[in-house]
């Protein structure tokens, strides 16, 4: 009794580890090359191993649904503001007090209740092909609705998680009604139906079926970084714009994790997010994505992401993204956004 109340003032956290045997099971929608040595540098540091699961966010999901309380996942690991948003509706997260989190990661990259973390962020940002858009028709995301840009836009679907977000953070700054009008001007502007993923609408500005396009950063460094000389000339035929630099700033999203409700390892689990927050697991994180490193300082050692530059970001929460979702998927299905 004695021995067992030392050991608690000596290290209450170690204490509750013991009880847990030394195995983390990881649901997570990356699997970069670097992820390799972020997770094996976590197992050497704490002697806990990984079991992970890879698939799509929505995948995981569905997946961790049906599980319900029989799921052996301890954490989730998925990617943007609305995405994150629906598995704290599902109720999948257990909220994680942890001073060392909150200490790290940035409040407005983070759930206020601890039900997940950012840690890492990517913005979404306007290209334009160089030959024929001026880089001056399109400095805003309320430009893309701009009548001067009639038959110029590219986009992939309305109902995309990255989308429904850029316009959770409309609807946040401007109000539902102005938000809507500009979604119907975005429509009107388009060049094609929506279709396909970000790196499409990269390739389809660079082949001039568009003029312009929305994409998240890392699409666009991932092709400047490409081993294929076709993807490099892509980007090298594509302008890129920070939106709205004069106003909120451009739209920032993240790739997040929280512990989940019925994870047989909660004490691992919080210790893997503490680790995910070092400044070395952040340097492998963010850089398997070619994002920026969540916790300020903590250095991405990525020449082509750097090359970039710097730029005005929304300081929006991403919490107030998720709640706004379900107004943006209404919105855009009105306006035909399809
Ligand atoms: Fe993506």
């Amino acid at each position: 009794m004695l021995f067992a109340a030392l050991a608690l003032l000596a290290g209450g956290n170690q204490e509750a580890q013991a009880a847990e045997e030394p195995v983390l099971n990881l649901y997570s929608a990356r699997h970069y090359q670097t992820d390799e040595a972020l997770y094996a540098n976590f197992t050497k540091a704490t002697g806990i191993r990984i079991n992970r699961i890879e698939a799509g966010d929505d995948q995981l999901l569905e997946r961790l649904k049906s599980e319900a309380a029989m799921s052996p996942a301890d954490v989730l690991l998925i990617v943007d503001a609305a995405r994150l948003w629906t598995a704290q509706q599902q109720g999948l997260f257990a909220p994680t007090k942890s001073p060392a989190l909150e200490a790290r990661i940035p409040a407005s990259l983070r759930d206020p209740g601890g039900h997940w973390y950012g840690f890492s962020s990517r913005a979404r940002v306007i290209v334009y092909n160089k030959a024929t858009v001026n880089p001056a028709d399109v400095p805003t995301y309320e430009s893309l609705a701009d009548p001067k840009n009639r038959g110029r836009v590219c986009t992939r679907s309305g109902g995309h998680p990255y989308n429904l977000s850029l316009v959770a953070a409309q609807i946040e700054h401007g109000g539902e009604a102005k938000t809507e009008t500009w979604a119907r001007g975005v429509v009107a502007n388009m060049a094609r139906s929506p279709r396909g993923g970000d790196t499409d609408q990269i390739k389809a500005v660079a082949a001039g079926e568009c003029g312009v396009a929305l994409t998240n950063t890392y699409y666009y460094v991932r092709l400047m970084r490409s081993a294929k000389a076709d993807e490099r000339e892509w980007v090298s035929k594509v302008g890129l714009v920070w939106p709205d630099q004069g106003a909120f700033g451009t739209h920032l999203n993240i790739a997040g994790a929280g512990v989940l409700k019925h994870a047989p390892h909660p004490e691992n689990a919080r210790r893997f997010l503490e680790y995910l927050a070092s400044d070395e697991a952040q340097a492998y994180f963010a850089n398997g994505n070619n994002e920026w490193p969540a916790v300020k300082g903590a250095a991405a050692k990525n020449a082509e992401l750097e090359s970039l530059g710097s730029f005005k970001a929304d300081p929006l929460s991403i919490a107030v993204l998720g709640r706004n979702t379900p107004a943006a998927q209404r919105l855009l299905d009105r306006a035909g956004w399809k």
